[in-house]
């Protein structure tokens, strides 16, 4: 496994399939499983491991992010990934944030779900993420449908700006209690994990109720909010249930619709989804 720094050392692997998972480091399986489909699909594989500033905001959690930067390089070494990009902040962004040039994903989209509470927030992905397709050149982007808006960001970002990378996405890896791996997990104490676990109980609870045929938003969302005010420490930033593809809000739930869910736990914010 190579580790690499800067964006120059890159130009020796353009000829090869590659495979780009990137992420902001702290890995768990759920990067890894990303990683190790990226292995069976393409000839090299990138992961980048870069906490990118530009999509945080402001009162978030930037400083104090988890890192352990040891641990995920001997993780991805036990993988035997090809190449590593951990690139610093100046690598980046060497000319600063101040007149940075900006990838603004459309409203309709990136103002829904987490961009509601996180305005900047998929702006900032979506610059990074171009610039970094833009050094390491991949022929696929292996994503996570944990982060499912993320997804439909930056496929529509891919398409729009006549991008030439195929995007693979990959369902969300979870503990044995249903809980979506996450490295904000680290902030949780053992009884937040205990209570973090409802959330993917109250989605099962909505799906089968919409299975058994109900189809009402209302009665869907009553019952997620019912399942999670089990545990009165977990409030609900937001709950909808919405056009996979389109964000778009729905009138009925329906087969392959989304429902997605942000939560603060004592502050720590984890959000999940399903498809029904
Ligand atoms: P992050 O390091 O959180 O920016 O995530 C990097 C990539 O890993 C993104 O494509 C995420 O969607 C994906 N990812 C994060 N958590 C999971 C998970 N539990 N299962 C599958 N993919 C994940």
């Amino acid at each position: 496994m190579i580790v690499l720094e800067k964006k120059s050392d890159f130009s020796s692997i353009y000829h090869k399939k590659i495979a780009f998972v990137p992420t902001m480091g702290c890995l768990h399986q759920g990067h890894l499983a990303l990683v190790e489909q990226a292995k069976k699909i393409a000839e090299i594989v990138v992961v980048s491991i870069f906490i990118n500033p530009t999509q945080f905001g402001k009162n978030e959690d930037l400083a104090k992010y988890p890192k352990q930067l040891k641990k995920d390089l001997k993780m991805l070494e036990d993988l035997a990934v090809d190449y590593v990009f951990v690139p610093k902040n100046d690598e980046i962004y060497p000319y600063g944030l101040d007149q940075l040039t900006l990838v603004c994903p459309p409203s309709k989209i990136a103002k829904k779900l987490c961009g509601k509470f996180r305005p900047n927030h998929f702006q900032g992905v979506c610059t990074v993420v171009l610039k970094l397709l833009n050094i390491v050149k991949p022929n696929i982007l292996v994503l996570g449908a944990k982060d499912w808006q993320q997804t439909v960001i930056l496929k529509k970002m891919i398409l729009d700006l006549e991008i030439k990378t195929e995007v693979v996405i990959l369902p969300t890896v979870r503990e044995k209690s249903g809980l979506a791996l996450s490295s904000r997990n680290q902030y949780l104490k053992q009884v937040e994990k205990n209570k973090a676990c409802l959330i993917f109980q109250a989605l099962q609870a909505a799906k089968a109720l919409f299975l058994s045929g109900n189809s009402n938003i209302k009665d869907i969302k009553n019952e997620i909010t019912k399942t999670i005010a089990k545990e009165p420490n977990i409030e609900i930033q937001y709950l909808e249930i919405c056009h996979k593809d389109t964000l778009q809000s729905l009138k009925k739930a329906q087969k392959g619709a989304l429902i997605a869910i942000a939560v603060f736990i004592n502050h720590i914010r984890l959000i999940d989804n399903l498809i029904l």
